[in-house]
């Protein structure tokens, strides 16, 4: 059976059905490290204790994968577990909210002779310019866990349907701590299974590996605008040689840091700097044409933002709790809501990004530390106010005349 998302995109619907002896669910990244794993059980049956029937495998859309990936699991690794029979799962979210189990999660192709990958209808880009965010370098990868996370843990639930089952993840030969960290989730039915690190595997062999079976070097999975990528020198180096041959992916991420910029100046993809300086350095000219254009083509509002920190009731020490109120006032062309901000009033402030705001109130740095400005941004930004915004906000502007 099968049909249509809202999207367009094709799907299978998800059949409860499973060869009885399901042992093996491996959660696939499309990166070296799972692909090395991957290709190896394909290839030399020596390298695995179970039989390639009793093998799931599962991957998890987040819509912002680099082209280049796509096209070397769709033209090396499908094949691969086409001609070996293997059960290939592709999930992805179909609306923004998911649940523990499986709301919102879609199951876009279930088959053992799968030929293409499928795109998800509702991709992390939806939700980060839906809320105006980015994906955060600190704690924990939210993303990744509402991107694929909640996608995986009820299909492997559905799939392994109360059995017990090994669970591979593709932790190098040294991610031995990010391996200590998973076992942690193991229970009574479920057991990581690290096997790079029972092969002595680091990310340069199973890179060597794959190169000498394929005659491909595999990229790095990751999505085109993903943070974690960027942190290093090397890591930017890679990510700008990336979008030079995939402009697109680039401009598509300059997009996504302009909108969650345009409401927070110190939101951007790489601390310290931008994604928007790096272009500028690298020359990425076509990456810049291109953003360019996607700004002539959307359609704009002006954004009222609020914005406050305060301390926690149960922590007194800190940098506090902030809670942000963000509003569409109008919308329209560009020029129209330029002209607009210039009737909001408050204070004309070019800020370092380039970004003209005009500012009710400056954020100050004793707590409670208030915010408050207009913008002019892409109108892909949904309304949103946190619980508690409004007391909070009443009760630290009670003595003002200013709201
Ligand atoms: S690749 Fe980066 S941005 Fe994408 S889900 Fe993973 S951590 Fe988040």
């Amino acid at each position: 059976p099968g049909g249509f998302l809202s999207g367009g995109q094709a799907y299978v619907t998800f059949a409860l059905t499973h060869h009885c002896g399901t042992t093996v669910v491996m959660s696939y990244g499309m990166g070296v490290d799972s692909t090395a794993i991957l290709l190896r059980w394909l290839t030399d049956p020596s390298s695995r204790d179970f039989d390639l029937r009793d093998l799931v495998v599962i991957s998890a859309d987040t819509g912002g994968e680099f082209e280049q990936t796509i096209t070397d699991v769709q033209e090396v690794v499908l094949p691969a577990l086409r001609a070996a029979g293997v059960r290939f799962i592709q999930v992805g979210r179909s609306r923004r909210k998911t649940t523990a189990h499986g709301g919102g999660v879609a199951v876009l192709q279930d088959s053992t002779e799968p030929t293409r990958l499928y795109a998800a209808a509702y991709t992390l880009e939806d939700e980060m310019l839906s809320a105006g965010t980015l994906p955060q370098i600190g704690g924990v990868r939210t993303c990744s866990i509402h991107a694929k996370g909640n996608c995986l843990d009820p299909i492997i639930a559905a799939v392994t349907a109360g059995r017990r089952y090994r669970h591979v993840v593709g932790f190098e030969s040294e991610e031995r701590s990010r391996a200590l960290k998973d076992a942690l989730f193991n229970t009574d039915r479920r057991t990581g299974w690290y096997p790079l690190q029972d092969w002595g595997w680091d990310r340069a062999r199973c890179s060597d590996f794959i190169a000498a079976l394929t005659g491909r070097r595999w990229a790095k999975s990751a999505c085109g605008y993903c943070p974690f990528a960027m942190r290093t020198d090397v890591g930017r180096q890679n990510v700008a040689a990336r979008w030079r041959r995939e402009p697109q992916k680039g401009a598509r991420a300059l997009f996504l840091e302009h909108v969650a910029r345009s409401l927070n100046e110190r939101q951007t993809l790489i601390e310290g700097s931008s994604a928007a300086n790096l272009v500028t350095s690298a020359g990425l000219g076509d990456v810049q044409a291109r953003f360019g254009a996607m700004l002539d083509e959307c359609e704009y509002a002006v954004y009222e933002v609020r914005r406050l920190t305060r301390r926690s009731s149960a922590q007194t020490h800190g940098r506090g709790i902030t809670a942000r109120s963000v509003r569409a006032v109008v919308r329209g062309t560009r020029q129209q809501m330029r002209d607009e901000l210039a009737r909001c009033g408050g204070t004309r402030v070019i800020g370092g990004d380039g970004i003209v705001r005009h500012f009710l109130r400056e954020r100050g740095e004793q707590l409670p530390a208030l915010e408050h400005f207009f913008v002019v941004c892409p109108a892909v930004v949904e309304d949103k106010e946190r619980p508690g915004f409004r007391t909070w906000w009443q009760e630290a502007t009670s003595h003002d005349v200013l709201f």
